[in-house]
């Protein structure tokens, strides 16, 4: 079995005043790492993106979140990612509270987050390998660490023999799976996907829900959005459904 480098993030250990007593659970198997609680997020311009949310996801869960468009499934994840702010309520990921997170406490839990787009969202003018590394680079990790996640990142969604073409080069399928191991090469815990399969046929979407099923082989808790029925059917994961900014 493939094992991704799990040498701990250098910010992993850092105390921070929003951690939220969950984490310390007794059973490490059942620790909660999302909690949302009767959170509504309304826009500036009135819109209202999720209207009353009580989730929570435990650490090795794999759900998936469905509804039509517009029904807040976008929103969840920008709240959970720290792209927006809850209007109300109250949102706990990896430990964090956050409520007015911001500056360096938010970029370290962005770290412990990986996150992939339906338009992949890669670097034109960088390789595969480039793209996947820059995340490493910005951290500041050293070459020799680079290149000791990069390879593994790359093989475990099966691009190593790609790792030096462009993002033009590469089928969507490809460029996909570029991002994923973009974002899992700092070995997250948690991945969020906003419709990963969105621009794939179905062959190239189910090779994006194994490699996702695999990373939560390893304990990687999954939250992926999608309208696809059939892949949620397939893939057989508890959903939770959005309708009008509610879980129905
Ligand atoms: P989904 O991802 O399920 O299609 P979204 O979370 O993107 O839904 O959108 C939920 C609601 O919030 C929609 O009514 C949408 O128009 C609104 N919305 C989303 N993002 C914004 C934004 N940045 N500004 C204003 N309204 C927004
Ligand atoms: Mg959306």
């Amino acid at each position: 079995m493939l094992k991704l480098p799990t040498k701990p993030n250098p910010t992993a250990t850092n105390p921070n005043p929003n951690r939220h007593p969950d984490t310390n659970a007794t059973n490490p198997k059942k620790s909660v790492i999302v909690k949302l609680e009767n959170v509504r997020k309304t826009y500036t311009n009135g819109a209202v993106g999720l209207r009353d949310v009580s989730i929570e996801l435990y650490q090795g869960d794999f759900k998936f979140i469905t509804g039509h468009s517009g029904s807040g499934k976008s929103t969840l994840l920008k709240l959970l990612y720290g792209a927006e702010q809850a209007t109300d309520g109250e949102i706990f990921v990896n430990g964090f509270n956050l409520k007015g997170l911001k500056g360096k406490n938010l970029a370290m839990l962005r770290r412990k987050i990986g996150i992939v787009f339906q338009d992949y969202k890669l670097v034109p003018r960088r390789t595969v390998s480039e793209n996947v590394a820059f995340v490493l680079m910005a951290q500041g990790y050293t070459y020799k660490e680079i290149q000791r996640r990069v390879q593994p990142a790359l093989k475990m969604v099966g691009l190593l023999h790609k790792a030096h073409c462009f993002p033009e080069e590469l089928s969507g399928g490809e460029q996909q799976r570029t991002s994923i191991a973009r974002a899992i090469v700092n070995t997250p815990p948690l991945v969020l996907a906003d419709e990963p399969t969105g621009n794939l046929d179905p062959d190239n979407a189910w090779q994006v829900i194994k490699i996702l099923k695999k990373l939560n082989s390893f304990g990687v808790t999954v939250l992926l959005t999608t309208h696809d029925e059939q892949l949620v059917r397939a893939a057989n994961h508890p959903v939770l459904h959005l309708q009008n900014g509610y879980i129905a």
